[in-house]
């Protein structure tokens, strides 16, 4: 009896461990609203006392994301979608905050805006990160209209365990929009309408993901593809230019 318990017991208990192990990433599980969201919380990497990357070229990393966080904020509101900003000045908010944020939100998803940054000044290009599987799909589809900017440079679409992404408890992607430690990346993010640019397919993408192809309009005459010779004019709306 005794042994036919222990024999009982030495082929559940591996079964249990291995429930354990998956239960509590079960229990965590982000809750998929990637195709029925009602609200993106916009996240501006960085701000007040950290200033993320700091390059020559392309400044500090936290001006460049609050500016294309609120591009992209005021793009996506006129697609009809609420929105939420992790913070609209240049201020500090710890990354747990911004994971409270995402997490108190009703039916939302949350898109982290960063730029990258490497020794290495020739490395550029853009790349799209998540953590959990249903978070792919707008990963993806980010990265994909981020390559529709001319001269863009694919990095891909990864993997990362970053805490506003490994926290999230619905869809969560964070960009980084190209190096600030590359000449061309870096004056670029200090280029308003480069930013304007970055939003638009941010923003567009996000409404694809949500909506289907050819709903997007926010900005429709920047959808076709700019003049070999610059940004074709009215692409900034006076509102939103700073400098
Ligand atoms: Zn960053």
């Amino acid at each position: 009896m005794l042994r036919a318990i222990r024999r009982i017991l030495a082929l559940a208990l591996p079964c249990l461990l291995a429930a354990c192990a998956t239960a509590p990433r079960e229990t965590t599980t982000a809750k998929d609203t990637s195709k029925t969201f009602t609200t993106v919380v916009v996240d501006a990497g960085h701000g007040g006392k950290d200033n993320g990357a700091y390059r020559n070229f392309g400044g500090a990393e936290k001006i460049a994301t609050l500016d294309v966080a609120k591009r992209l904020e005021q793009k996506l509101r006129e697609s009809q979608l609420k929105t939420v900003m992790t913070r609209s000045s240049d201020v500090f908010i710890p990354l747990e905050q911004r994971v409270a944020i995402e997490n108190s939100q009703k039916n939302p998803i949350f898109v982290s805006i960063h730029f990258n940054d490497s020794r290495k000044r020739g490395i550029h290009g853009f790349e799209t990160y998540y953590h959990s599987p249903i978070s792919r799909d707008l990963a993806d589809r980010i990265q994909q209209k981020l390559m529709t900017i001319p001269h863009s440079a694919n990095r891909g679409v990864h993997f990362a365990s970053f805490r506003v992404l490994r926290l999230a408890r619905y869809p969560a992607v964070l960009v980084e929009c190209g190096f600030l430690s590359n000449r061309r990346e870096g004056g670029d993010a200090r280029d308003s309408e480069y930013r304007e640019l970055l939003a638009d397919r941010i923003a567009e993408a996000i409404v694809e993901q949500r909506y289907g192809p050819g709903v997007y309009r926010g900005t429709a005459h920047a959808a076709t593809p700019p003049p070999a010779e610059g940004p074709s004019p009215g692409l900034v709306p006076t509102t939103l230019k700073q400098n």
